[in-house]
């Protein structure tokens, strides 16, 4: 039976960018500071000092991306302790994290949250009635692989 969990009016948004989309990000949250305000923010370490700057109000950092950051978030969404990813990673460079990078991603859909991997995607996300509202997330039913006998799973 799927289950269910209330998101909050008030959510949880995770932000992290790769260096060359850092301005891109940046702008994003200024053009959106009214609707973030009403929030609460996590973000990677780089990240999230430019965004407490533009800001100027201070949110929940985590290590930076490369040393463990993108895996904290992951750790974070699992947890069911983040809502909302916004990840602004860029697709013309390799990162030293690729792995945390696609970790995180993973994660994001296994667990079924609102992510936006590029500037259009966050905007839909952001003007969605959703974000002003308690929202239930049907998680999905990893039932049949819990199930499965432990030589099947590795
Ligand atoms: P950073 O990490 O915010 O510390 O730069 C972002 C990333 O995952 O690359």
């Amino acid at each position: 039976m799927a289950q269910i969990k209330v998101i909050g009016k008030r959510k949880r948004i995770a932000l992290v960018a790769h260096d060359h989309k850092k301005n891109d990000l940046i702008d994003w949250v200024v053009y959106n500071k009214t609707v973030l305000s009403r929030h609460e923010l996590f973000a990677t370490g780089t990240t999230g000092r430019m965004v407490e700057d533009a800001l100027d109000r201070p949110i929940k950092k985590l290590l930076s991306g490369p040393l463990g950051g993108d895996q904290q978030i992951g750790a974070m969404i699992a947890g069911g302790e983040i809502d909302v990813l916004i990840f602004f990673w860029d697709p013309m460079s390799s990162q030293p994290h690729d792995s945390d990078v696609k970790a995180l991603l993973r994660l994001g859909v296994a667990w079924n949250i609102p992510m936006a991997c590029d500037r259009a995607t966050a905007d839909f996300i952001m003007t969605s009635p959703f974000m002003h509202e308690e929202y239930e997330t049907i998680l999905p039913s990893y039932t049949d692989y819990l199930k499965r006998p432990i030589e099947e799973k590795i």
